[in-house]
């Protein structure tokens, strides 16, 4: 190897390992959608066709990165849960954030034109640009707390968004009217609003916008949900016993497995037990 006198500089870099044994999480976020979609004229308060895109984005980066298990995400945002023992890029968090945010932008762009048929990307509109970081939780409870709070963020805004505009477009108020009536109002009171003054019932607003998409990989086999869930929380109580490093031959097997799933887009709740009990599988 060629090492020349320049090479001193590669003793500046600084690397962050993730911590093993941790749950990694990684959110891209879109960089100023708030003016971008104005830009392109999103409809307000839910454009579809943008959920749809970032859901097609996040369907791609699940296929293009197997150590993803599950991808959670609404407006402008998206989650990607990786499998607790993934070794991906060494665990090396630069690495890590810097693939799922480029990987997720090129497939945004990539599928533009799919969703927005008749209106292109310009440099005047400005292109879509994402932000992201990668967060660690320690166990299955920190997990399902961190998809529960982006699912109720995902709620409360769509409620307030939901009124705010219906209060703009249908209710010819201007936006600061809007706003005003809307401070300090509890969800009752929108819920309230809606139906008495615009006979909308928010509970028949389309699932996709209430309670977000969540991606996942299915498995295709029926497993004993108590035998899998004895499992994780003897895994969690950390009573003592070593886990038993896997044998060559077990990771290819799961591997193999994990290549075979289906991955499939729901918009479920993911706040109650019945999503994660199902899906045990996700956190073996
Ligand atoms: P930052 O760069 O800090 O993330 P931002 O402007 O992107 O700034 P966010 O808090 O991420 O701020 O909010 C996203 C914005 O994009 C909101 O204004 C939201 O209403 C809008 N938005 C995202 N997706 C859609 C959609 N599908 N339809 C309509 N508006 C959307
Ligand atoms: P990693 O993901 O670790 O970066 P890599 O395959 O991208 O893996 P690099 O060390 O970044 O590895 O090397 C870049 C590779 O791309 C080299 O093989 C280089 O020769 C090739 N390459 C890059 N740009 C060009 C180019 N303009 N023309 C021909 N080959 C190129
Ligand atoms: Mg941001
Ligand atoms: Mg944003
Ligand atoms: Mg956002
Ligand atoms: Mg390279
Ligand atoms: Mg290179």
């Amino acid at each position: 190897m060629a090492n020349s006198q320049y090479e001193v500089v590669k003793q500046f870099e600084r690397e962050n390992y993730l911590l093993q044994d941790t749950h990694i999480v990684i959110r891209v976020d879109g960089r100023g959608f708030h003016r971008f979609t104005k830009n392109y004229d999103f409809s307000k308060p839910n454009d579809e066709r943008a959920l749809k895109l970032m859901n097609k984005a996040a369907h791609c980066v699940m296929e293009s990165i197997p150590d993803t298990v599950l991808a959670y995400g609404d407006s402008d945002e998206y989650s990607f849960l990786l499998r607790k023992d993934t070794d991906l890029f060494e665990r090396r968090e630069a690495k890590l954030v810097s693939t799922f945010v480029s990987s997720f932008t090129s497939y945004y762009i990539f599928y533009w034109n799919d969703y927005f048929v008749d209106k292109k990307l310009n440099l005047d509109d400005g292109l879509p640009t994402f932000d992201g970081r990668a967060v660690l939780y320690p166990n299955i409870k920190r997990i399902r707390q961190y998809f529960s709070w982006r699912q109720v963020d995902c709620h409360i805004n769509n409620l307030y968004n939901t009124t705010f505009w219906t209060l703009v477009i249908k209710g010819g108020l201007t936006p600061q009217d809007a706003e005003n009536k809307l401070m300090g109002t509890f969800a009752k009171d929108k819920n309230e609003i809606l139906f008495s003054e615009f006979g909308i019932n928010y509970n028949n607003e389309p699932e996709i916008f209430k309670k977000g998409t969540v991606i996942v990989r299915e498995s295709n086999e029926v497993e004993n949900v108590s035998d899998a869930l004895n499992r994780t929380s003897l895994e969690e109580q950390n009573t003592g016993a070593v886990d038993a490093p896997l044998s060559l031959r077990q990771k290819e097997r799961r591997a193999k497995k994990r290549r075979k799933m289906k991955i499939q887009e729901h918009h479920a709740d993911i706040i109650g037990d019945t999503f994660w009990h199902e899906r045990s599988y996700l956190f073996e």
